[in-house]
């Protein structure tokens, strides 16, 4: 399953920007131990909107000032061409060269102003006009469908437009089923879709965030899984050892089916995605 354009496969770690000065503290000690073994590259998330544009730049310059390679996301709604375009000039002056192009979703609050891009597919044409081939850009793909999509074909369809506009590669939201990937990229290929798509995979540490956060992205939290961590309670040692050793078997799946890499949603932690980095003896994990 891995393209021949990109043999290598693509380990990445995602991180948020932090609320608070303390929590900028913490990412940068995060952000040491990470990347000791040398992932591909960080990537940052962005608020549509800008809602966290100051923050996003701020976390940008942290990982681009210790020569670390790094992928802003940068979501198209809520904003105009001409606020995308600076944030674009604002990365290549930082010699940027990856950037992970997303509609996004507006948070409660914020109005209902749609902005001038609606859809991704339009972004990454915006991207791709503005600044030719200067960015390697990413865009999301959901093996499970989008929550929004009006069906699982037709969300393969607007997948493939993000491509026709000019996508390298992908990354999956997270699930929890190796399969719904798999059938997935076969769809995918069968529509001549041949970028890389790699799985984006959520380490489980904590039932309640995750539950809340599944149920607003469309993952499913497979039954037996749920039920296990709700039996768990407060005890959060047994959801760590238990989710530990579900994401190990995911993600080896996933390696043994071909996947061209992982991206790792590290909510801005280090232990859980080393841990896993080390299980999976993947490169520089060390003894
Ligand atoms: P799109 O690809 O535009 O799709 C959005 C929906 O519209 C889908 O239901 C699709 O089927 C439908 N659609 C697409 N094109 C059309 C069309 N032409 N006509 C009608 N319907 C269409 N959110 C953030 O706010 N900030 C982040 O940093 C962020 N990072 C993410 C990283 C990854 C890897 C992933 C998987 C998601 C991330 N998200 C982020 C969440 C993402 O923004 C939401 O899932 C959002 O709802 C969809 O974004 P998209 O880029 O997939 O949108």
């Amino acid at each position: 399953m891995n393209d021949k354009a990109n043999p290598r496969p693509t380990y990445s770690f995602e991180l948020f920007p932090p609320k608070t000065p303390e929590g900028m503290g913490k990412l940068a000690d995060n952000v040491q131990r990470l990347n000791a073994v040398a992932p591909l590259y960080f990537s940052v998330t962005y608020g549509a909107g800008g809602s966290t544009r100051e923050g996003t730049f701020e976390t940008v310059s942290l990982l681009c000032d210790r020569g670390i390679e790094t992928a802003p996301h940068l979501s198209c709604i809520g904003s105009t061409r001409a606020e995308i375009r600076d944030i674009l000039h604002h990365y290549r002056a930082r010699n940027i060269r990856r950037i992970v192009a997303l509609r996004g979703d507006l948070p409660s609050g914020m109005g209902t102003t749609a902005g001038e891009l609606a859809y991704a597919n339009e972004l990454v044409a915006f991207i791709r006009a503005e600044t030719g081939t200067a960015f390697h850009v990413e865009v999301a793909a959901y093996p499970e469908v989008h929550p929004q999509a009006p069906g699982m074909q037709q969300d393969i369809e607007y997948f493939r437009q993000k491509v026709v506009a000019g996508a390298d590669a992908a990354i999956t939201q997270y699930f929890y089923n190796a399969d719904a990937y798999f059938a997935f990229v076969d769809a995918c290929r069968r529509l001549g879709i041949d970028i890389p798509i790699v799985p984006g995979v959520m380490p489980i540490t904590n039932y309640s965030r995750l539950a809340r956060f599944s149920a607003a992205c469309g993952a499913e939290i497979p039954r037996w899984i749920r039920m296990r961590l709700e039996d768990y309670g407060d005890d959060l040692e047994s959801i760590r050892e238990f989710g530990h050793q579900v994401v190990l078997n995911l993600c080896r799946r996933l390696i043994e089916g071909g996947a061209p890499g992982i991206h790792f949603y590290t909510m801005n932690q280090a232990a859980p995605t080393l841990r896993l980095w080390r299980d999976l003896g993947l490169p520089g994990a060390g003894p």
